[in-house]
Protein backbone atom coordinates (compact mmCIF):
# COMPACT_ATOMS: atom_id res chain seq x y z
CA UNK A 1 0.00 0.00 0.00
CA UNK A 2 1.04 3.56 -0.50
CA UNK A 3 -0.10 5.97 2.11
CA UNK A 4 0.39 9.78 2.00
CA UNK A 5 0.53 12.63 4.49
CA UNK A 6 -0.12 15.88 3.79
CA UNK A 7 -1.05 19.03 5.78
CA UNK A 8 -0.18 23.00 5.64
CA UNK A 9 2.91 24.07 7.85
CA UNK A 10 2.65 23.84 11.54
CA UNK A 11 -0.65 21.00 10.97
CA UNK A 12 1.60 18.50 13.40
CA UNK A 13 2.07 16.16 10.33
CA UNK A 14 5.60 15.50 11.21
CA UNK A 15 4.74 14.37 14.91
CA UNK A 16 1.77 12.17 13.70
CA UNK A 17 3.48 10.38 10.84
CA UNK A 18 6.18 9.97 13.49
CA UNK A 19 3.51 8.29 15.89
CA UNK A 20 1.80 6.50 12.56
CA UNK A 21 4.78 4.92 11.57
CA UNK A 22 6.08 3.64 14.86
CA UNK A 23 2.58 2.14 15.31
CA UNK A 24 2.72 0.46 12.18
CA UNK A 25 5.72 -1.35 12.43
CA UNK A 26 5.06 -2.42 15.77
CA UNK A 27 2.12 -4.08 13.80
CA UNK A 28 4.51 -6.23 11.61
CA UNK A 29 4.31 -3.80 8.54
CA UNK A 30 7.01 -3.87 6.50
CA UNK A 31 7.35 0.08 5.76
CA UNK A 32 9.18 2.23 3.62
CA UNK A 33 9.23 5.88 4.78
CA UNK A 34 10.04 8.34 2.88
CA UNK A 35 9.44 12.49 2.01
CA UNK A 36 8.85 15.13 -0.72
CA UNK A 37 10.21 16.75 -2.36
CA UNK A 38 13.18 14.56 -1.56
CA UNK A 39 13.40 10.49 -0.75
CA UNK A 40 16.27 10.22 -2.98
CA UNK A 41 20.11 11.04 -3.04
CA UNK A 42 18.79 13.99 -6.16
CA UNK A 43 15.51 14.40 -4.42
CA UNK A 44 17.11 15.76 -1.46
CA UNK A 45 19.53 18.15 -3.26
CA UNK A 46 16.41 19.55 -5.39
CA UNK A 47 14.62 20.03 -2.07
CA UNK A 48 17.68 22.10 -0.34
CA UNK A 49 17.35 24.03 -3.52
CA UNK A 50 13.18 24.49 -3.39
CA UNK A 51 13.27 25.50 0.38
CA UNK A 52 16.07 28.03 0.41
CA UNK A 53 16.52 29.79 -3.46
CA UNK A 54 13.88 32.41 -5.01
CA UNK A 55 12.63 30.64 -8.30
CA UNK A 56 9.62 31.12 -11.12
CA UNK A 57 6.73 29.15 -9.85
CA UNK A 58 6.98 27.26 -13.25
CA UNK A 59 10.64 26.15 -11.97
CA UNK A 60 9.28 25.13 -8.51
CA UNK A 61 6.71 23.06 -9.93
CA UNK A 62 8.90 21.68 -12.11
CA UNK A 63 11.40 20.48 -9.38
CA UNK A 64 8.71 19.14 -7.36
CA UNK A 65 7.43 16.84 -9.94
CA UNK A 66 11.29 16.14 -10.87
CA UNK A 67 11.86 14.84 -7.25
CA UNK A 68 8.91 12.81 -7.83
CA UNK A 69 9.85 11.54 -11.04
CA UNK A 70 13.47 10.03 -9.54
CA UNK A 71 11.22 9.01 -6.04
CA UNK A 72 8.43 7.27 -7.98
CA UNK A 73 11.84 4.81 -9.73
CA UNK A 74 13.72 4.77 -7.57
CA UNK A 75 12.12 4.32 -4.54
CA UNK A 76 8.16 4.12 -4.32
CA UNK A 77 7.68 1.88 -7.44
CA UNK A 78 10.01 -0.54 -5.79
CA UNK A 79 9.07 -0.71 -2.39
CA UNK A 80 5.32 -1.14 -3.89
CA UNK A 81 6.57 -4.10 -5.89
CA UNK A 82 8.97 -5.92 -3.47
CA UNK A 83 5.06 -5.55 -1.35
CA UNK A 84 6.06 -3.62 0.73
CA UNK A 85 4.30 -0.54 2.17
CA UNK A 86 5.66 3.14 1.13
CA UNK A 87 4.48 5.92 4.02
CA UNK A 88 5.32 9.18 2.21
CA UNK A 89 5.57 12.67 3.50
CA UNK A 90 3.90 14.48 1.18
CA UNK A 91 3.06 13.53 -2.30
CA UNK A 92 1.18 15.24 -5.69
CA UNK A 93 -1.95 16.67 -3.14
CA UNK A 94 1.33 18.99 -2.02
CA UNK A 95 1.85 20.15 -5.33
CA UNK A 96 -1.84 20.95 -5.80
CA UNK A 97 -2.10 22.92 -2.38
CA UNK A 98 0.93 24.58 -2.27
CA UNK A 99 1.81 25.27 -6.12
CA UNK A 100 -1.50 25.64 -7.60
CA UNK A 101 -3.32 26.82 -4.10
CA UNK A 102 -0.30 28.90 -2.27
CA UNK A 103 0.95 30.16 -5.59
CA UNK A 104 -1.31 30.42 -8.13
CA UNK A 105 -0.10 27.35 -10.92
CA UNK A 106 -2.42 26.59 -13.35
CA UNK A 107 -4.84 23.11 -12.29
CA UNK A 108 -4.45 22.02 -16.07
CA UNK A 109 -1.12 22.94 -15.96
CA UNK A 110 -0.69 20.46 -12.76
CA UNK A 111 -2.83 17.55 -14.30
CA UNK A 112 -0.53 17.49 -17.23
CA UNK A 113 2.51 17.41 -15.28
CA UNK A 114 1.07 14.75 -12.99
CA UNK A 115 -0.19 12.87 -15.91
CA UNK A 116 3.00 12.82 -17.41
CA UNK A 117 5.20 11.75 -14.25
CA UNK A 118 2.24 9.02 -12.71
CA UNK A 119 0.66 7.58 -15.64
CA UNK A 120 1.06 4.20 -16.11
CA UNK A 121 -0.09 1.46 -18.10
CA UNK A 122 -2.37 0.57 -15.19
CA UNK A 123 -3.26 4.27 -14.38
CA UNK A 124 -2.05 7.17 -12.67
CA UNK A 125 0.18 6.07 -9.83
CA UNK A 126 -1.19 7.88 -6.81
CA UNK A 127 -1.62 6.66 -3.05
CA UNK A 128 -4.37 4.07 -2.26
CA UNK A 129 -4.77 6.36 1.15
CA UNK A 130 -4.00 10.10 1.73
CA UNK A 131 -4.35 11.70 5.47
CA UNK A 132 -4.74 15.28 5.65
CA UNK A 133 -4.24 16.76 9.04
CA UNK A 134 -6.26 19.65 9.74
CA UNK A 135 -6.45 22.89 11.88
CA UNK A 136 -7.18 26.54 11.65
CA UNK A 137 -4.70 28.78 10.48
CA UNK A 138 -4.28 30.55 13.68
CA UNK A 139 -3.37 27.04 15.51
CA UNK A 140 -0.69 26.27 12.40
CA UNK A 141 0.80 29.98 12.82
CA UNK A 142 0.93 30.05 16.52
CA UNK A 143 2.62 26.64 16.11
CA UNK A 144 5.41 27.65 13.56
CA UNK A 145 5.50 30.86 15.74
CA UNK A 146 6.94 28.85 18.21
CA UNK A 147 10.50 28.99 17.93
CA UNK A 148 11.89 26.75 15.08
CA UNK A 149 14.04 28.17 12.11
CA UNK A 150 11.35 28.78 8.85
CA UNK A 151 12.04 27.25 5.67
CA UNK A 152 10.62 29.44 2.13
CA UNK A 153 7.38 28.44 2.52
CA UNK A 154 6.61 28.69 6.00
CA UNK A 155 8.12 32.69 6.10
CA UNK A 156 5.37 33.06 3.80
CA UNK A 157 2.49 35.31 5.03
CA UNK A 158 -0.65 34.39 6.37
CA UNK A 159 -2.96 34.20 3.03
CA UNK A 160 -0.78 31.93 1.26
CA UNK A 161 -1.35 29.65 4.04
CA UNK A 162 -5.07 30.31 3.77
CA UNK A 163 -5.30 29.56 -0.06
CA UNK A 164 -2.82 26.03 0.80
CA UNK A 165 -5.07 24.78 3.46
CA UNK A 166 -8.20 25.76 0.68
CA UNK A 167 -6.81 24.28 -1.90
CA UNK A 168 -5.94 20.57 0.37
CA UNK A 169 -9.75 20.60 1.50
CA UNK A 170 -11.07 21.01 -2.39
CA UNK A 171 -8.32 17.95 -3.29
CA UNK A 172 -10.53 16.18 -0.22
CA UNK A 173 -13.71 17.17 -1.38
CA UNK A 174 -12.94 16.10 -4.98
CA UNK A 175 -11.66 12.70 -4.09
CA UNK A 176 -13.27 11.28 -1.18
CA UNK A 177 -12.43 8.25 -2.33
CA UNK A 178 -9.18 8.58 -1.57
CA UNK A 179 -8.45 11.49 0.48
CA UNK A 180 -9.45 11.62 4.56
CA UNK A 181 -9.38 14.90 6.20
CA UNK A 182 -8.05 14.05 10.02
CA UNK A 183 -9.17 17.24 12.43
CA UNK A 184 -5.83 17.67 14.15
CA UNK A 185 -6.86 20.63 15.97
CA UNK A 186 -7.47 17.97 18.80
CA UNK A 187 -5.70 16.21 21.74
CA UNK A 188 -3.04 13.56 20.51
CA UNK A 189 -4.29 10.36 22.02
CA UNK A 190 -7.95 11.25 20.43
CA UNK A 191 -6.02 11.86 16.70
CA UNK A 192 -3.84 8.83 18.21
CA UNK A 193 -7.09 6.96 18.46
CA UNK A 194 -8.59 7.98 14.94
CA UNK A 195 -5.52 6.57 13.19
CA UNK A 196 -5.13 3.35 15.11
CA UNK A 197 -8.88 2.90 14.19
CA UNK A 198 -8.24 3.63 10.43
CA UNK A 199 -5.34 1.42 10.14
CA UNK A 200 -6.91 -1.53 12.37
CA UNK A 201 -7.68 -3.82 10.06
CA UNK A 202 -4.72 -3.64 7.70
CA UNK A 203 -2.33 -6.51 7.34
O1 LIG B 1 6.83 18.63 4.90
P1 LIG B 1 7.84 19.70 5.14
O2 LIG B 1 7.31 20.79 6.01
O3 LIG B 1 9.17 19.19 5.53
O4 LIG B 1 8.00 20.34 3.66
C1 LIG B 1 9.00 21.23 3.36
C2 LIG B 1 8.44 22.49 2.79
O5 LIG B 1 8.19 22.36 1.38
C3 LIG B 1 7.17 22.91 3.45
O6 LIG B 1 7.33 24.23 3.93
C4 LIG B 1 6.15 22.86 2.37
O7 LIG B 1 5.34 23.94 2.52
C5 LIG B 1 6.95 22.96 1.08
N1 LIG B 1 6.35 22.23 -0.03
C6 LIG B 1 5.80 22.92 -1.10
N2 LIG B 1 5.27 22.24 -2.15
C7 LIG B 1 5.27 20.90 -2.19
C8 LIG B 1 5.83 20.18 -1.11
C9 LIG B 1 6.37 20.88 -0.04
O8 LIG B 1 5.77 24.12 -1.12
N3 LIG B 1 4.76 20.28 -3.24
Amino acid sequence: RFISVEGIDGAGKSTHLAWLAAWLLKKGIALQQSREPGGTSLGEKLRALLLNESMSLETEALLMFASRAQHLTEVIEPALARGEWVLCDRFSDATFAYQCGGRGLDQTKFAQLETWVQAREAGLIEPDLTLIFDVPLEVSQARMANGRVLDRFEREQHDFHARVRAAYLERAQQNPQRIRVIDANRPLEVIQAELAEIFADYE
